[in-house]
């Protein structure tokens, strides 16, 4: 399914979105069904499918994808109590947009699965 296009027209613009942040690297925007009272999408401004496409050029696109979540998580005072950041792989790990994404969710107690 292409269903990826949701999230590159949500970068340019084309689709309505509760953009957060954006720079050159990455766009940050609200969940639209959200699952905690914060509940907040990270993705690369460049297309990658899932977490099975980072590779050894791409990586780094990772490491700030992290760091622009955590920053997010202060702005939104959800750091002290804590929070969980998220991605899910294809079908067992329950990913349904095809476009890499973290998840940062937090403001409520979330269950745990381990
Ligand atoms: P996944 O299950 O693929 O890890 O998560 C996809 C997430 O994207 C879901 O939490 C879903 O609510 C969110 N989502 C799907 N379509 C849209 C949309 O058009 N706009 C926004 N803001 N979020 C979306």
């Amino acid at each position: 399914m292409n269903n990826h296009v949701i999230f590159q027209k949500i970068i340019k613009k084309e689709i309505k979105a509760n953009i957060l942040y954006q720079d050159k690297i990455v766009t940050a925007f609200s969940d639209i069904h959200p699952k905690a009272p914060v509940h907040i999408l990270i993705i690369p401004n460049t297309f990658i499918k899932t977490a099975n496409e980072i590779n050894k050029k791409n990586k780094n696109i990772i490491a700030h994808m992290f760091y622009i979540a955590i920053q997010i998580a202060k702005e939104k005072k959800i750091s002290e109590d804590g929070y969980k950041i998220i991605i899910n792989c294809n079908k067992n790990g329950g990913q349904e947009i095809n476009y890499l994404h973290m998840h940062l969710l937090g403001g409520i107690k979330l269950e745990t699965l381990y």
